[in-house]
């Protein structure tokens, strides 16, 4: 079986030495089968530094580390460093307990209106942050989430609002369904606002690329213990779905900011209109095309889909709140029994709960076993979080 792998276009030690996300291949979906067409993150790279062709392909000259990659990725492949999901809810955490306002803004912002770090959350670009972020600040008592993007218009990165108001409309649209009211702005303004005159202490001409790398990085340094439960409350046993068995040959987890967000919506309640169809998880259903194979549960990175078996059948159960809607468990599934529905019920998110397909009997299950040796593609450990 043909082996897919990472090829880094260009050579560049110092670049990789300071690069501020990260690859899991294991969980990236594509690389865990080779019928996934995802592309989200070489489509959504504003400096086309990643790409697909027969393999992916990383240009750590051309990457800018904006971590757009990590927000648009629905299995957690791509991961943003200095600061993570976990130390950005960190600090934001502490800035609500100090009475400060959540203001974020990206490098190119903070360079155009010379404002000081320390009144606004600094990110690399707005488009890093997901509803995770959002929601998790408003549920941690923030009044209002402004994303600043007063610099947007010039950047030659500008797809990273774009991205940005995508998110920001989600998380808007999610909070409403748990009647609480949408808080996260965009705000276009040039001129800056009182709350962010400079201060003394800011450097010369505001913060240079190279400064806002070193505040990111001495920030994360600082807040490396950060966990669901620290940041957001004490976690629910049943909604530790990291720790979820998984007996396969291929490692499955639910990606840091889908845990961040399902514990954040636990908080909220419950839901107040559980109609949900705008992404972020999808409905599995199985038709009668199946055979039981049970290659969508092997495949899934999350463990959202898990093998069972009783009485003679075979089955898979379905988790829908540890679904990301990467849609892999549809893509390889060779005789199309599978079908992934948008429309999904929130409240079955919130409680976790679980379905169960039965499929086949298990007189299948010898050729099973030999037909998902014939599908796995074992993933070299030396390829593991690297860029
Ligand atoms: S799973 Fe993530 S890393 Fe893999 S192709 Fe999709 S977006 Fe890119
Ligand atoms: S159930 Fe399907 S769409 Fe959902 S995470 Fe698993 S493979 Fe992806």
């Amino acid at each position: 079986m043909r082996e897919f792998g990472l090829k880094l276009i260009a050579n560049l030690p110092d670049a990789l030495e300071q690069r501020n996300t990260s690859l899991d291949r294991k969980q990236c979906v594509r690389l865990r089968h080779r019928r996934s067409t995802c592309s989200r993150c070489a489509d959504a790279c504003p400096t086309h530094a990643i790409s697909w062709r027969d393999e992916l392909e990383i240009d750590p000259g051309k990457c800018i580390d904006c971590g757009i990659c990590a927000a648009v990725c629905p299995t957690g492949a791509w991961e943003a460093h200095a600061p993570t999901n976990a130390e950005l809810l960190g600090q934001i955490k502490s800035r609500l307990i100090e009475g400060r306002p959540i203001l974020f803004a990206c490098s190119h912002c903070l360079e155009t209106l010379s404002l000081s770090s320390a009144d606004i959350l600094p990110v690399q670009c707005l488009g890093r942050l997901d509803e995770s972020i959002f929601v998790g600040a408003v549920v941690m008592g923030a009044q209002a989430v402004t994303l600043l993007d007063g610099a947007c218009a010039d950047c030659p990165h500008s797809a990273g609002r774009a991205i940005a108001g995508q998110m920001m409309q989600r998380a808007n649209a999610l909070l409403a369904s748990f009647g609480a009211p949408g808080r996260i702005t965009l705000d276009p303004r040039r001129v800056v606002p009182e709350a962010l005159q400079p201060r003394p202490a800011k450097p010369e001409g505001g913060l240079s690329r190279r400064d806002l790398f070193k505040f990111l990085t001495g920030r994360a340094i600082k807040t490396t213990a950060i966990t669901v439960n620290s940041v957001l409350g004490d976690e629910d046993p049943s909604a530790q779905k990291e720790a979820r068995p998984f007996t396969g040959p291929l490692p499955a987890q639910v990606p840091p900011k889908r845990r961040f967000l399902f514990a954040a919506l636990r908080r909220l309640g419950q839901p107040v209109e559980t109609q949900w169809k705008d992404g972020i998880w999808a409905q599995f259903m199985v038709t009668e095309k199946c055979s039981g194979c049970q290659m969508c549960a092997f495949f899934c990175p999350t463990g959202a889909l898990m093998k069972t078996e009783q009485a003679g059948k075979l089955g898979v159960t379905f988790n829908l709140a540890s679904c990301i809607d990467c849609r892999l468990c549809q893509e390889i599934c060779y005789r199309h029994g599978v079908t992934l529905s948008p429309g999904v019920d929130l409240q079955k998110v919130v409680s976790n709960e679980v379905d169960t397909f039965w499929m086949a009997d298990t007189q299948s299950a010898a050729w099973n076993t030999s037909l998902q040796a014939r599908f796995e593609k074992p993933i070299p450990s030396s390829c593991e979080k690297n860029k």
